[in-house]
């Protein structure tokens, strides 16, 4: 494993450690599949045809995947090494051309500053030492005008007792020891590195699961426990 600033290697061994599972519908992934149509659209209905899209954090490529079936041209970067394999080595399977870099958020940036049309960075924020920069990060990679799309989960004990008890422990939508309650992320601190790194507030939106039904459905301007947020340049 390459050592990269602001990355915590615990975390990213977490996902190395499942990266042969990412595209297991009925794994402990599985619940990425389930909310992957919520997320993709409410990413691709505010951007324009085929945009330029980096997702931060892509893991095994879930996003990416459904982002390029949906018309982007998608960049997809992780530090998981092995979840880069495992994301290219899907694509392949699928005939998908999908850019995917075992690269930093930064390096991305430094490199091809204001040239996406869009960043999606989703569950990954509250894997990260320092948030952010992973935001600061993601504002210079944007083209001026363009959006940016984070999800992560909210601290608060509902959170608590839903994404980390119910969710990992009682349920199993996520592996176990996924989360951590204290870097999980409040909306008015997302809201605030957004401010810092020169991003404005579009619009959020929850997630929210019924157990019954074991779906999922999208409340707009609702801060609940599973939120996506976007901001624009
Ligand atoms: N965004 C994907 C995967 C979420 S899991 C999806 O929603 O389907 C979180 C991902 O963030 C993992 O793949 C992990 O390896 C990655 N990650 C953690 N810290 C990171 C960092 N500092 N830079 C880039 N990726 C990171």
């Amino acid at each position: 494993m390459k050592s990269f600033e602001n990355a915590d290697n615990k975390e990213i061994e977490k996902f190395d450690n499942v990266s042969d599972i990412w595209w297991d519908l009925n794994g402990e992934m599985g619940t990425l599949h389930v909310i992957n149509p919520l997320r993709t659209q409410f990413i691709m209905e505010k951007l324009p045809p085929n945009p330029k899209i980096l997702d931060v954090g892509c893991g095994g490529g879930i996003l990416s995947e459904a982002l390029a079936k949906a018309g982007a041209r998608v960049t997809g970067l992780d530090l998981s090494e092995a979840s880069i394999q495992a994301a290219k080595k899907h694509a392949q399977s699928q005939n998908l051309q999908i850019d995917y870099r075992y690269e930093s958020a930064q390096d991305v940036a430094d490199k091809e500053a204001g040239t996406f049309d869009a960043i999606a960075c989703m569950e990954m924020l509250e894997h990260v030492p320092e948030p952010g920069r992973v935001i600061a990060a993601c504002a210079k990679a944007l083209k001026p005008g363009g959006q940016a799309f984070f999800s992560t989960i909210n601290r608060t004990p509902k959170a608590f007792l839903f994404a980390i008890v119910g969710g990992e422990y009682i349920l199993r939508l996520l592996p176990r020891g996924t989360h951590t309650y204290s870097k999980l992320i409040r909306p008015v601190e997302l809201k605030a590195w957004n401010k810092e790194a020169g991003l404005q507030f579009a619009r959020l939106a929850s997630l929210m699961y019924n157990p019954f039904t074991r779906t999922f459905k999208v409340a707009h301007d609702k801060e609940d426990v599973n939120y996506m947020a976007h901001f624009t340049k």
